[in-house]
């Protein structure tokens, strides 16, 4: 619960209608899409500017009230539920969308932006903000940039990290901070900007961004196809990568237990005649239609022609397209439909990959009693989303703790082929016991006093990425 001497500064300071205390507010937005922690705030916030969250921030600063930063709340890491009673700052209400520079090829938002709508807006001018991934209909800007994330689009464009050109930041003690600004190239020190980008929330909240826009592809092509393995499905990768015309857009993989499950919640018939283990969506860009047919339909013969696939259909129309991109875009979906989850999002170096996937498939069943696994990702990336599933017949509890007691030797397997614990959702909560397998003792240290310069108090987003 809020102190009453608090609420009495925020009404005189702000005014007391930015605080919601409402059971149905503080249930949706005292928590992620994780769903394993039970949501807790002491009430949650919408200011209306930067000023707002700057006089709330020292407000909470000096009656020693934690916060937790919300965004579109689609994380999958717990990076921003409140479990102690901490205030929730939403950026809800700060959601303009500024004017696109042709010239300069950016535009300036505010944290609270929906990254579909930034889309929208910007591909009026023929421009995209290329991070992209299933959830940008509800995700913020703010979120994004917090989460450094990730998506469909990574193989082609890279993390959020590269397309955010400046940032204004408040910090725990109200104090607003603009970093590089519009500056393509600021040579000054230590860049700021990226320490926030990726930090989750622990070090201060994104108030506005400038983003660096890329052109919208003039023409793409999709196609969907069946393989052996992931070996295969990395041998197709390599040709695509030694054909001189063909760039990758997206390069997604699935297992056939994947497009069962979303074939079984969104209907429709099967993308290609037989069935294979698994299966890979490619799309490449052109700069016509014609073009992006011919290059993909060459590149499509010379890996029949090296067995490297065993079925395939290419998209004839955009209808068709949509169509296979809801194969990928809906097992998430689909999955958490079927059945209670314990998600891993983790990566390896690339060139590692074939040899990961089949321990981790293996290593996984072996350790969760046979649950049924489920694995797919951006294999161009090196990134692997793991879905164990919940059996019917076994109660949560005992699932989870049979997950749990599985994790120390999958992260191991991991960290033995020097990969990441989280690939793209972050730490957040969910995975702080995790972090030693990817990050070493003294990375550790070094976040620790980071933290403490830039929010001497411990009160934003606290518990999150550290104890
Ligand atoms: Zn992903």
């Amino acid at each position: 619960m809020l102190s009453a001497a608090f609420l009495e500064a925020v009404k005189a300071s702000i005014g007391a209608d930015i605080i919601d205390t409402s059971p149905e507010i503080m249930e949706s937005h005292g928590q992620d899409w994780t769903r394993v922690y039970k949501p807790d705030p002491a009430a949650v916030a919408f200011p209306r500017s930067t000023q707002e969250v700057s006089t709330l921030l020292r407000l909470c600063s000096e009656h020693n009230l934690a916060v937790v930063p919300s965004g579109g709340r689609t994380g999958l890491a717990a990076g921003a539920v409140a479990t102690q009673g901490e205030l929730v700052v939403s950026l809800d209400k700060m959601n303009r969308i500024g004017e696109v520079s042709k010239l300069s090829r950016t535009v300036r938002v505010q944290g609270g932006a929906i990254t579909a709508a930034v889309h929208e807006h910007c591909e009026k001018e023929g421009l995209t903000w290329p991070v992209n991934f299933a959830s940008a209909g509800s995700s913020q800007i703010g979120g994004n940039i917090a989460t450094n994330a990730g998506g469909v689009r990574v193989v082609r464009y890279g993390l959020t990290r590269q397309w955010v050109l400046g940032l204004e930041v408040v910090l725990m003690s109200g104090e607003v901070l603009e970093l590089n600004g519009d500056l393509e190239k600021n040579n000054t020190g230590i860049d700021l900007r990226q320490l926030f980008i990726g930090s989750e929330g622990t070090l201060g909240i994104v108030t506005e961004a400038t983003l660096q826009l890329a052109p919208v592809p003039q023409a793409t092509a999709v196609a969907f196809l069946g393989a052996e393995n992931l070996s295969a499905v990395l041998g197709v990768f390599e040709a695509a990568r030694q054909q001189p015309n063909l760039t990758i857009q997206a390069f997604e993989y699935l297992d056939n237990d994947c497009l069962e499950v979303v074939m079984r919640h969104r209907g429709g018939a099967r993308p290609v005649e037989s069935d294979c283990p698994s299966y890979v969506l490619v799309e490449v860009e052109a700069e016509s239609e014609e073009r992006a047919q011919e290059d993909l339909a060459a590149w499509l013969e010379a890996c029949f022609e090296q067995e490297l696939v065993l079925d395939g259909v290419v998209a004839q129309s955009s209808k068709d397209a949509v169509a296979l991109w809801h194969l990928r875009e809906g097992i998430s979906e689909s999955l958490t439909r079927e059945a209670f989850l314990y998600k891993y999002d983790v990566a390896v170096p690339v060139i590692k990959m074939a040899d990961f996937e089949k321990g981790l498939g293996e290593l996984a069943r072996d350790k969760c009693k046979g649950y049924p696994v489920y694995l797919f990702g951006h294999v161009g990336d090196g990134n692997l989303h793991l879905n164990v599933l919940k059996p019917d017949d076994v109660s949560k509890d005992e699932f989870l703790q049979t997950c749990r007691d599985a994790e120390p030797a999958i992260f191991e397997l991991i960290q033995s082929y020097q990969g990441s614990v989280s690939a793209e959702h972050g730490i957040g909560l969910l995975k702080k016991k995790a972090l030693p397998y990817s990050r070493s003792a003294t990375e550790l240290e070094l976040f620790r006093g980071m933290k403490k310069i830039f929010d001497p108090k411990g009160l934003m987003n606290p518990g999150k990425i550290l104890d």
